[in-house]
C-alpha cells in the first residue's frame, strides 16, 4: 500500500505503528486531522487478514471520524486505533496498558475510547497508563441510549423535512435491529406516541425483550422489514443496507436510524435515494449522540448539558438538508460539505495572531 500517496490525497497528518514485545501487541494509530482539536476515535481490535487491511481500516475510520465531529460542533479532530489480534486471546491488563503507553506518547493529540470487540473495562486499564482515554465506566456512561437519543431527534427533523411537521404522534416506522440503540429508540418512539412501530430482529432475546416490554411493537421477519408500508425506515443493525436491492423495495419516504456506512455505496446509493425522493439522514450526522456526549466528558460530564447538545442534531440536520436542497447534492454529500465548512472556517478565524 502506498501509503504516503493515500495519506497526501486525503489530508492524513500522522500513521503511527507500534508494537510491544511483551504481550504481542501490535496496533496503528492514525490521526487524520486536528484542526479543530485533539483528534478522537476508539479502538478497534480485530483479526485482520494482513497489514494492509488493518492499515486501510483504520485511515478511513479516522477520516469518518474527522467529519463526524465536525458536523457534531465539538472541538475535535478525527483519529481512531486499530489493534491487529484474535480478540478471544490477546486481552489482558498488560496488552491494554502496553496500548496506554503508546496514546500516551502522542501527548493529547489522540484520545481513544472503546470500539468493536474493547470494552469499557479494558479502557480502565488503558487508563492506567494514560489521561487521554474516554468512555469510562461511572463517567458518561453507556453511549448507546444517547445515540438513539440523537438519532429520535434527527427523525423529528427529517419528518419536518419531509412533513412540514416534526410530530412523531400519528408516524409509522420500520426498526432495524433491537440491539444496544435499535431498543432505546423503539422506547422513544413510543413514548411519543408513534402510530405504529414494526421492528426486525435476528437475536431471539431480543425479539422477546422488545415484545415484552412493547407488546404493540410489531414484529416482521429480517426480509420483510424493506417493504413496509411506513413513513420511517430505521437502520439500526448493519451497515451497506441500502443498496441496488434494498433500494427499490422501500415505500418509507424517510431513511434515518443510528447504523454506521449504511450506504453500500455513498455515491451511487446517496444518488439512487435522492432520485427516489427519499430523505436519507446522513449516518455520521444522526448517529453522533454517543461520540458527543463522550466528548462532555472531556470537559466534566454533565447530563442535562450533554443532551441538550444531543438534541442539536435536529438543527444540524435541517442546515444539512437545507444545504443538499440549494446544491442539488445527496444529503451525504452535503453533509461532509457542512463538515469541511467548519473546518475551513475554524482554521480561517485562527490566521491571526493571538498570544497563547
Ligand atoms: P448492537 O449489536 O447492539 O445491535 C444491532 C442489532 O442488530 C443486534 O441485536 C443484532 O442481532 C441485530 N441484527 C443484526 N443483523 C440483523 C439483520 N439482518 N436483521 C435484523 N437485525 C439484525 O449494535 P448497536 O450498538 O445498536 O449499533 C447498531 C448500529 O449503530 C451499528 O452500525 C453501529 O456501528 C451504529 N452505531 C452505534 C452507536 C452506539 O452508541 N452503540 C453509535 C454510533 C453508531
Amino acid at each position: 500500500m502506498k501509503k504516503f500517496e493515500y495519506m497526501e490525497k486525503h489530508g492524513y497528518e500522522q500513521l503511527v505503528f507500534f508494537h510491544d514485545k511483551t504481550t504481542g501487541l501490535r496496533g496503528i494509530t492514525c490521526i487524520h486531522n486536528t484542526t479543530l482539536g485533539p483528534a478522537l476515535g476508539g479502538t478497534r481490535l480485530w483479526d485482520y487478514e494482513n497489514e494492509d487491511d488493518a492499515t486501510l481500516d483504520v485511515l478511513r475510520l479516522a477520516r469518518g471520524m474527522t467529519y463526524k465531529a465536525a458536523a457534531a460542533g465539538l472541538n475535535l479532530g478525527g483519529g481512531k486505533s486499530v489493534l491487529i489480534g484474535d480478540a478471544n486471546t490477546v486481552k489482558s491488563e498488560a496488552y491494554f496498558r502496553a496500548f496506554g503507553r503508546y496514546v500516551q506518547t502522542l501527548n493529547g493529540r489522540y484520545i481513544t475510547a472503546e470500539d468493536i470487540n474493547t470494552s469499557t473495562k479494558d479502557m480502565d486499564y488503558v487508563n492506567m497508563e494514560t489521561n487521554h482515554v474516554v468512555g469510562l465506566e461511572g463517567k458518561s456512561g453507556n453511549p448507546s441510549p444517547v445515540t438513539a437519543y440523537g438519532a429520535f431527534h434527527g427523525i423529528k427533523a427529517s419528518l419536518k423535512e419531509v412533513y412540514g411537521d416534526d410530530t412523531i404522534e400519528g408516524r409509522t416506522f420500520a426498526v432495524q435491529g433491537a440491539g444496544q440503540t435499535g431498543y432505546y429508540l423503539i422506547g422513544y418512539l413510543q413514548e411519543a406516541n408513534a402510530k405504529k412501530i414494526y421492528f426486525t430482529e435476528i437475536n431471539e432475546k431480543h425479539i422477546e425483550k422488545v415484545s415484552k416490554e412493547f407488546p404493540e411493537v410489531e414484529f416482521v421477519k429480517p426480509d420483510d422489514i424493506y417493504t413496509l408500508d411506513v413513513d420511517v425506515f430505521a437502520p439500526c443493525a448493519l451497515g451497506a443496507v441500502m443498496n441496488d436491492k434494498t433500494i427499490p423495495k422501500l415505500k418509507a419516504k424517510i431513511v434515518a436510524g443510528t447504523a454506521n456506512n449504511v450506504l453500500e455505496d455513498e455515491e451511487k446509493h446517496g444518488n439512487m435515494l435522492k432520485d427516489a425522493n427519499i430523505l436519507y439522514a446522513p449516518d455520521f450526522v444522526i448517529n453522533a449522540g454517543g461520540l458527543i456526549n463522550v466528548y462532555h466528558e472531556i470537559q466534566g460530564y454533565n447530563r442535562d448539558k450533554a443532551y441538550r447538545e444531543v438534541e442539536r442534531i435536529y438543527d444540524r440536520l435541517t442546515d444539512i438538508y437545507q444545504i443538499a436542497n440549494e446544491s442539488n447534492e445527496h444529503t451525504q454529500q452535503a453533509a461532509k460539505m457542512f463538515a469541511k465548512k467548519r473546518i475551513e472556517t475554524i482554521t480561517q478565524l485562527r490566521s491571526n495572531y493571538v498570544k497563547p
